[in-house]
Formats: C-alpha cells, sequence, structure tokens
C-alpha cells in the first residue's frame, strides 16, 4: 500500500484521515506520508522514503526515536504491569528529576496530555483565587480546552479557524487575549477587570505561532504586574521545557512563575504531562483541597518509566552544550544561505527549537508572524519534504533538533535548503 492508498483508507475512519489536524498536511497542498517506523534522527514511510525528522512527534523526542535506554525502560515498565491506578515508587523518582529542573514544582500532579496540564492549572488559578477571569496571549496555544482555544496558535492558526464552534460564548468570554510582548495590554487588562483576573497563561517562549522570543525585561515585567494584581503567573513549557536547558525558560531567563505546565519531553514520546507549583497553591488540588482533577492513567507507569529514563539521560552535563552547538550551527548556516539567495527570512530559535519566517521584519508577536509570506512557506514546506527533509506543515510551528541529528544530517539539511530557497527566490 502507497501513501495514498493508506490516506484513503484512514479517511473513512477519521475526521481528515487523522487524528490531530495538523497531521493531514491540507494547509500545505499536499498529503502527509504515512510513518512506518523511526530510528534516531530520521523516520521512513511505508513507501520507503527516508527522511531527517525536525518534528520529533511535535516535540517530545530529544533523544530521536526509539532510543535504546527508553525503550528499554518502557519494555521493562510493560512487563511489570501497564496499569495500576494507584501509586508507585517511580513516579515520585520522576517527581524528583523534574523538581530539579523546575524548582518552583514544589508539588505536582502528572497528567496525561499537555492539554490537561494547562486545563488544570488554569483551574486551579480560578480555585485558588477565586476569580473568573485568564488571560492568554493571542496566538498562543496551550491545547484544546474550551478556555484555552481562543485566538489560539498551532493547527487553529493554521487551519485559519477564528473561533471554535463548541465554545460557548459564556465560557469564551472569560479568557481575555493580549498580544505576547506587551505588557502594558496586561496592565490594561488588569485595570479593565480589576480583582476579577485569576491568572495570566503563556508560553515564556511561544512555539506555537512558530518560535518567538521575549523581549528583554518582558517576563520580569509581566511577573511584576500578576504580583501587584495578586493573580497568577502559569508558564506553559509543554514545548519549551528541557529544550534550552535541564529546566525551562523559568532557569534560564531567572522569572519564576507560580504555576508551570510541562509535557512533551517529560515523557520521553509517551502520554504524560505534569502540572505543579507552590506548595501553597497546589494544596488547593483534591485531596489536599477542593479543585477536583483526576486521571485513570495519570502517572501510568510505562510512561513514567520513558519519562525517567529520558530526564536521567538529558540531565548529563554535557547534554545540551552539544545540543544547542549543533542548533545554533544550523540556525546560523540557514540565515547565511537565505541572504545569499536575497531572501527576505528570520530564523527565531530557542534553545533546540527554531522556526524560519518568510519576512523582513521582527517577528515579536502573532502578527507578526502571520504576516510572514505563506506561499513562500509551503514552496520551501514541499520542496524540503521532496528532499528528504520532514519539517512541521505549518510555518506556526517549530522545528526541533534532537541529540541524535548527525552532522551529516545538519549537512544535508544545509544542503537541501540551499537547492529549495534558490527556486524560492
Ligand atoms: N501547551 C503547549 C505550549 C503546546 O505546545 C501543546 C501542544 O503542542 C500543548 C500545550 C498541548 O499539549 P498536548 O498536545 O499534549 O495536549
Amino acid at each position: 500500500m502507497n501513501n495514498r492508498q493508506a490516506m484513503l483508507e484512514a479517511q473513512k475512519f477519521f475526521p481528515g484521515g487523522v487524528n490531530s489536524p495538523v497531521r493531514a498536511f491540507n494547509s500545505v497542498d499536499c498529503e502527509p506520508p504515512f510513518i512506518d517506523k523511526g530510528v534516531g534522527s530520521h523516520v521512513f514511510d511505508i513507501e520507503g522514503h527516508d527522511y531527517i525528522d525536525y518534528v520529533g512527534s511535535w516535540g517530545p523526542l530529544i533523544l530521536g526515536h526509539a532510543d535504546k535506554d527508553v525503550v528499554e525502560a518502557v519494555c521493562k515498565a510493560a512487563e511489570g504491569g501497564m496499569s495500576f491506578g494507584a501509586p508507585t515508587q517511580s513516579e515520585t523518582e520522576l517527581a524528583r528529576l523534574v523538581q530539579k529542573a523546575f524548582v518552583n514544582m514544589e508539588k505536582m500532579r502528572f497528567v496525561s496530555s499537555g492539554s490537561e496540564a494547562t486545563m488544570s492549572a488554569i483551574r486551579l488559578a480560578r480555585g485558588y483565587t477565586d476569580r473568573p477571569l485568564i488571560v492568554k496571549c493571542e496566538g498562543a496555544y496551550h491545547g484544546h480546552a474550551d478556555s484555552l482555544l481562543v485566538s489560539a496558535g498551532s493547527g487553529v492558526a493554521t487551519l485559519g479557524i477564528p473561533g471554535c464552534p463548541g465554545i460557548p460564548a459564556d465560557i469564551a468570554k472569560n479568557t481575555l487575549t493580549i498580544p505576547f510582548n506587551d505588557s502594558q495590554a496586561l496592565e490594561q487588562c488588569f485595570k479593565a477587570h480589576k480583582d476579577k483576573i485569576a491568572c495570566f497563561i503563556l508560553e515564556p517562549v511561544c512555539g506555537n505561532m512558530g518560535v518567538v522570543k521575549p523581549e528583554d525585561g518582558y517576563l520580569e515585567r509581566i511577573r511584576e504586574i500578576c504580583d501587584a494584581n495578586n493573580a497568577l503567573l502559569i508558564f506553559d513549557e509543554v514545548m519549551t521545557g528541557f529544550r534550552g536547558c535541564f529546566g525551562g525558560v523559568s532557569k534560564i531567563s531567572g522569572v519564576t512563575p507560580d504555576l508551570t505546565c510541562l509535557g512533551k519531553i517529560v515523557g520521553g514520546g509517551m502520554p504524560m504531562a505534569v502540572y505543579g507549583g507552590y506548595e501553597k497553591i497546589m494544596k488547593s488540588i483534591a485531596p489536599d483541597g477542593p479543585v477536583y482533577q483526576a486521571g485513570t492513567l495519570s502517572g501510568n507507569p510505562v510512561a513514567v518509566a520513558a519519562g525517567i529514563a529520558t530526564l536521567k539521560k538529558i540531565s548529563q552535563s554535557e547534554f545540551y552544550k552539544k545540543l544547542l552547538d549543533k542548533s545554533e550551527h544550523l540556525e546560523k548556516e540557514l540565515g547565511l544561505i537565505t541572504e545569499k539567495h536575497g531572501i527576505a527570512a528570520v530564523t527565531n530559535r530557542y534553545g533546540s527549537m527554531m522556526t524560519l519566517f518568510f519576512t523582513d521584519q521582527k517577528v515579536n508577536c502573532y502578527k507578526d508572524a502571520a504576516a510572514a509570506d505563506g506561499k513562500k512557506f509551503v514552496t520551501w514546506f514541499k520542496g524540503m519534504l521532496n528532499e528528504g527533509i520532514y519539517l512541521a506543515p505549518s510555518p506556526f510551528e517549530s522545528a526541533f533538533v534532537s541529540s541524535v541529528h548527525s552532522d551529516k544530517d545538519i549537512s544535508k539539511t544545509l544542503e537541501a535548503a540551499d537547492k529549495i530557497l534558490a527556486q524560492i527566490r
């Protein structure tokens, strides 16, 4: 069966033939390869095509596909039982590793997806502060919970869905949106809704409008504003967590949020996510407190084993230096190639995640990202795929470099970029 036939079969069962919208490749005018297997930095489709993979399952695979230690840990855990719905010591072991990386996570709760983590964190913020409103950034994506899909990025931006049917206006009205990197807009929100805002949730480096970094002083300023208004600051580090260091943007910036959400890398490719923060807040969570949140598969032993194996490996001292050197090299060389071809483009990078935007303007917020040239992106994406480079099929996503991308992979990627960017000009 080829990719086309596999898609026709899948479309008989799944909307768009997929189980998460962007996988359908709708916005890039082609159909996705059906993946047969992943090996290190490569994925292979059912037609036998070999791709250098910069999607990495949308972020979790910092060690690449089927890392030997992670697979071993998963198999061992599975042999001992797939799920208990009861406490295990391995959960405590993973929590210890998470706390080393995120010192504000005095207490935490394991859940099964990033969406669950953010949804639960805002419920906690509302319960703790006894306030109804939340603030998020335009073009930021925090998963698909009703309150958080308002003006969302990622697939919502990719598919151009302005507001999602099925979310009652009565719910959506409790989510206020402001541009990223605009602390004055946050101040105005607090002025206009005095004592009504429970929290400001943000990706401290955005990944879901493409990679967009905070301007100097932005994170410090929003911390002050939240404090001045007795509202919680939530960093959604589902994507950024462990991408730039053994910790998150909170560690690198020195700005500590009240609550942190993690996902992706923390589960090493298995369904696993976390929210947590200061004990005085977390003690509102059931059974210690009245804010209810639960999960049949929360802290699943197989997922926890994958998380432990991953975090142990990436906590080793040399790990990030090599990963960041490689990522920086890719960013710099891409910049030189676009310059050589006279293409208006900027690459934004945080740690091992980056986005190439086809624009000559700085990209500091969603409006800037949306103003980049979408047609050029489609040509770039399809051209690179044809050259065996698997990128996310959307300009509002990031490319993820893993520890197993080899020098040869990076050189091949740059050669392909040179060829495709020459055509874009
Ligand atoms: N938060 C951020 C920053 C994300 O990037 C994502 C997913 O991409 C989520 C939350 C939702 O995570 P999940 O897809 O595991 O529900």
